[in-house]
């Protein structure tokens, strides 16, 4: 079986050809990220714009790289939700178009659904059940998944997700847009235990998060820095704010799999990538016997291969949309 998917829910727009869900035969991925670099954040309305200019080009080389022809597909893929919405319903109405003239199923694909199904591409081996903790710029979730397309959610953050906080921390010591990697890299120079900020807990909720508050500690710290006429360390800041974030993900998804006596723990979405993260996670699981999976890099960000893998799991479990498919900013997980 052989998808076409494409990705626009934020600020790449990619297209990806997929066999079988997990043989990735072309992934084209055109970032936006120089461009909202200027304004330190993505605008949605420049999104949508630099959207509709690439798509044609990037499926067209998705084909041609994957060398097959629209003829051989079997079936368009594309994330219809959660995300920008002009930018979601430029690929919503792409495939549309592609699906009625090529005369081929059209499968709509939740994009954290896809996040989540990246794992399956690299890791022929993995199958559900199996924990899942997401960590996007938009999205910081516990899930288990039961099987194929079907997901509990067991845990959310109550404000900020990780992502987002990275973001916003970077921006808070002049890293700049997107931070993530950013503070990735700067934390290797500093002492991740030079500053004590906070792990949130949250009441009766073992598997929530909530990173509004260590966002508020750094910056309260750069303010009292800037007081008191201290110098900010920004390589101490960056690391001890990257251990409060990893320790709250690492504890959460640890007492998650002990309780519900899972054994194979997976790491979904941008934050995935992060080396702090990866590291911790593994010592942890290490211990406890417990198999980790995650993406390389290029399949944790934005990426259509990962929807090409949901979208075939979809497929074969008899998923099809009409050409009545719309974007749906704020879908839900295991909604279809
Ligand atoms: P969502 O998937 O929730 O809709 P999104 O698509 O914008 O949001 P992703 O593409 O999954 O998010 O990931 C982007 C996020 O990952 C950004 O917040 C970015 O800062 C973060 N990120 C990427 N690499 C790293 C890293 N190495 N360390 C920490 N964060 C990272
Ligand atoms: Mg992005
Ligand atoms: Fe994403």
């Amino acid at each position: 079986i052989l998808i076409l998917a494409i990705e626009s829910s934020c600020d790449e727009t990619a297209a990806a050809v997929v066999k079988n869900g997990r043989i990735v035969l072309s992934n084209v991925i055109s970032s936006q990220i120089a461009l909202h670099t200027l304004y330190g954040g993505v605008v949605p309305e420049i999104a949508s714009r630099k959207h509709i200019e690439k798509i044609n080009q990037v499926i067209k080389e998705a084909l041609k790289e994957a060398d097959v022809t629209l003829e051989e597909i079997d079936a368009i893929g594309v994330t219809y939700g959660p995300g920008l919405v002009g930018a979601l319903l430029v690929g919503v109405a792409e495939a549309k178009a592609i699906s009625y003239a090529a005369k081929k199923p059209l499968v709509g694909v939740h994009h954290i659904e896809g996040h989540i199904s990246a794992n399956f591409i690299e890791h022929k081996d993995l199958e559900p059940p199996f924990l899942c903790l997401i960590v996007s710029g938009g999205h910081t979730h516990l899930v288990i998944v039961k099987d194929y397309g079907k997901y509990e959610i067991i845990g959310r953050t109550h404000d900020d997700a990780a992502g987002e906080a990275f973001d916003k921390v970077a921006r808070a010591i002049g890293l700049g847009y997107p931070g993530g990697p950013k503070v990735d890299k700067l934390a290797r120079e500093g002492n991740k235990y030079a500053i004590s900020f906070p792990r949130a807990n949250i009441a009766d909720s073992p598997y929530d998060f909530s990173f509004s508050g260590v966002k508020s500690a750094v910056l309260n710290h750069l303010n009292s820095c800037e007081m008191k006429k201290e110098e900010i360390n920004r390589a101490d800041i960056a690391a001890s704010f990257q251990e409060a974030v990893v320790d709250a993900l690492v504890t959460k998804t640890m007492t998650a799999a002990k309780d519900l006596k899972l054994s194979k723990v997976a790491m979904a979405g941008g934050v995935a990538a992060n080396s702090a993260l990866r590291e911790a996670m593994g010592a942890e699981c290490a211990k406890r016997g417990i198999t980790l999976y995650y993406p390389s890099p290029i399949f944790c960000t934005d990426n259509a291969a990962m929807i090409g893998a949901a979208a075939y799991y979809e497929f074969i479990n008899g998923t099809r949309h009409g050409l009545d498919l719309n974007a749906v900013p704020n879908l839900k997980i295991g909604q279809r």
